[in-house]
């Protein structure tokens, strides 16, 4: 663990966590379109006999989907702002105070704009 995080590895670790947050955003688009509330409704016959409440649960989880995607695109533009600063000199001091992120953090979350402390006094990335 000897070497240094450089900007050119956070610029790559970067590009693989939009391409992850991309699939993750493609799958659940896919698993979303596949839920079709109305054919759940109507599909009943396949042994289950609770009848009404599938379709319920199909909105259930398309609404739970829905605000995953949500999600997921939130955080890409957080990644696209942590790109935008991996451009400039400050990349790995805090957003906030100024202070050095530090490495770990930075590898093990490259879009995370915050050191611990702040990170600590905030809710997400
Ligand atoms: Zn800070």
């Amino acid at each position: 663990m000897a070497s240094s995080l450089t900007v050119a590895q956070h610029r790559s670790n970067l590009a693989q966590l939009r391409a992850e947050t991309e699939t993750n955003i493609a799958n659940l688009q896919v698993a979303y379109d596949e839920l079709d509330p109305e054919e759940a409704a109507s599909d009943v016959g396949a042994g289950e006999d609770e009848g009404g409440s599938e379709g319920d649960l199909t909105r259930f989880e398309r609404d739970r989907i829905r605000a995953r995607i949500g999600e997921e695109q939130a955080f890409l533009e957080v990644i696209d702002a942590a790109a935008e600063r991996a451009q400039g000199r400050g990349w790995k001091q805090c957003t906030k105070c100024g202070e050095p992120i530090g490495d770990a953090r930075l590898e093990a979350l490259p879009a995370t704009e915050l050191c611990v402390t702040c990170k600590a006094n905030r809710g997400n990335w």
